[in-house]
């Protein structure tokens, strides 16, 4: 199936033009004209969306698995020309796009196995005692329901399975929420085409079209428009420190407050124990940077910050880390906004008197190289900037000299999406002083492995404290990310009659 852009916005089934236009920054080739998003448009689709819920919202499990089903089948029939136009956008290999797609796909897929089975709804009942004393019990039941409207913000990073029919959209349909989408600015063609993927599933099962819109970026009027829109219910987002903030600010100050589900920094950190130091120092050092480099470094799970056992082992695995980052090339960022923000990030640790370089190299344009500095647990405790995420190929070791500096470090990090232990048997006392700080700073805590490459599976935790993300009690991946877009309701003293469907 081939596709030709025409850079329009999808507002309730119609694809419609503004006045004015942006362009998108293809790697090759020449730019797209996509029409500017206002905040006309986003009221439209947000009333559009108030209109569909009143029946998507309360449509079967089945309903809508049947629409998950559609949109990820309409997504694989676009298969070739999305990845053409995402690899021209974004500078990611096709077999990367290609891999992200099975993503999306499965993701759509596995919520609708999820909703058909009910748990999700996490319904209880407790029953009438009649003759309880000193007053009688009235019988009550509580179920799930869908919140509302919901807004998503479409991630950079991930121009697939974080965007327009990516986690947050798969997670809110799987509600019952009608989604309003902002396309990232860095790939609205990428947009463009799954929004059209949507709109023929929307369109083949005769779903309200209010159900999804796309507003496209290019204004930062959209944004703010979206969030605070009274018929907007939550938000779900993936971004920077500095927007998501401003945006979770903007949710909090609203007459009516919604939650704001954001996925914003986190530098994952790995500890790397004794006995599994002096086992495999080598072998680590190479894994940790095929972790650190790979999508050049813009994954919000990079493990960004090593902290090791001052010693020989520990120049082993710096030694083995430098040697596989020299084998790599530069890669292609995302957008040259990145790009900008990985080279201003690499000079504010090369000006550091704190750190040490150990590989050092100049990227230009949108290319990043990696970069490998050090620094000793004293000096990273006294500076704060050595511990903020620098989005890129960057790494950055901390020697200690002992495990209670170890667990100093441990403990200074501000919150996180995950936390590594690479151990070995000789390490279980350490790590198990350690894994209880871990677990307060972390949403997921691996032994042995690399945090890039999230499994979407039911037990899987995509979050953390702030500020790997705005609500520590939620996830943006796996199942369990569908609850974020659901509130409890209790039924008490129902007749059977007016009992909402699929109730205990
Ligand atoms: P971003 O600048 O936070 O933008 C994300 C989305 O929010 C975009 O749609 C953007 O609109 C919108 N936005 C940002 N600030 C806003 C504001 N003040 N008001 C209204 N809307 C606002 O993130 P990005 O463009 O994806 O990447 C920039 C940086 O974010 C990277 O260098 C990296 O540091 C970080 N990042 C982190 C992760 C992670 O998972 N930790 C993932 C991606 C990016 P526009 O498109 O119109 O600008």
């Amino acid at each position: 199936m081939t596709y030709m852009l025409h850079g329009k916005h999808l507002i309730a089934g119609e694809w419609v033009a503004a006045d004015k236009t942006f362009a998108n920054e293809p790697v090759s080739g020449e730019p797209t004209e996509f029409s500017l998003g206002t905040v006309e448009l986003v009221n439209l689709a947000a009333e559009a969306a108030e209109k569909a819920f009143w029946s998507y919202g309360y449509s079967s499990a089945q309903d809508r698995a049947a629409l998950l089903r559609a949109i990820a089948d309409e997504i694989e029939a676009r298969g070739a020309a999305i990845t053409e136009i995402g690899c021209r956008e974004t500078g990611l290999p096709a077999a990367r796009l290609e891999g992200e797609r099975g993503r999306t796909t499965g993701q759509l897929r596995l919520f609708a196995s999820h909703i058909e089975k009910g748990d999700y709804l996490d319904r209880r009942f407790d029953p009438a005692l009649p003759d309880r004393q000193p007053a009688p019990r009235p019988e009550i039941r509580l179920m799930q329901r869908p919140v509302g409207p919901v807004a998503v913000f479409g991630a950079s990073n991930f121009p697939l399975a974080f965007s327009t029919a990516g986690g947050d959209t798969a997670a809110a349909l799987a509600a019952g929420c009608p989604v309003v989408v902002k396309g990232h600015s860095a790939h609205p063609g990428t947009s463009e085409i799954v929004a059209e993927a949507i709109h023929a599933a929307i369109g083949r099962l005769g779903i309200d079209p209010g159900v999804f819109s796309l507003v496209q970026g290019g204004n930062r009027e959209v944004g703010s428009a979206l969030v605070t829109h009274p018929l907007i219910k939550a938000v779900g987002f993936t971004g920077s420190l500095a927007g998501g903030r401003a945006l979770f600010d903007l949710c909090a100050s609203r007459p009516e407050p919604i939650p704001f589900f954001g996925e914003l920094g986190s530098v994952n950190p790995m500890f790397v124990l004794p006995e599994a130091a002096k086992a495999r120092a080598t072998a680590m050092g190479a894994g940790w940077a095929a972790s650190l480099v790979m999508g050049a470094g813009q994954f919000c799970t990079n493990p960004g910050i090593a902290v090791v056992v001052e010693g020989a082992t520990a120049d082993k695995f710096v030694a083995a880390t430098k040697e596989a980052l020299a084998k790599t090339g530069p890669q292609v960022m995302l957008t040259e906004g990145i790009a900008r923000a990985y080279h201003q990030g690499q000079a504010r640790m090369k000006d550091r008197k704190t750190v040490r370089p150990v590989t050092e190299m100049v990227s230009e344009g949108r290319s990043a190289n990696p970069n490998l500095y050090e620094t000793t647990a004293g000096q990273f405790l006294a500076d704060h900037v050595l511990s903020e995420e620098v989005f890129g190929p960057l790494g950055l070791v901390v020697r200690v000299e002992t495990p209670e500096e170890m667990h100093r470090i441990a403990l200074s990090f501000q919150g996180q999406l995950t936390a590594t232990l690479h151990m070995d048997e000789g390490d279980l006392p350490l790590a198990k002083r350690l894994l209880p700080v871990l677990e307060r700073k972390a949403g997921r805590v691996l032994v042995n492995g690399y945090p890039t490459g999230v499994e979407v599976v039911d037990s899987m935790v995509h979050g953390g404290p702030y500020p790997a993300s705005t609500n520590f009690g939620a996830t943006s991946v796996g199942t369990l990310s569908i609850r974020r877009f659901l509130r409890p309701v209790s039924y008490q003293n129902f007749p059977a009659g007016l009992l909402p469907e699929g109730v205990l």
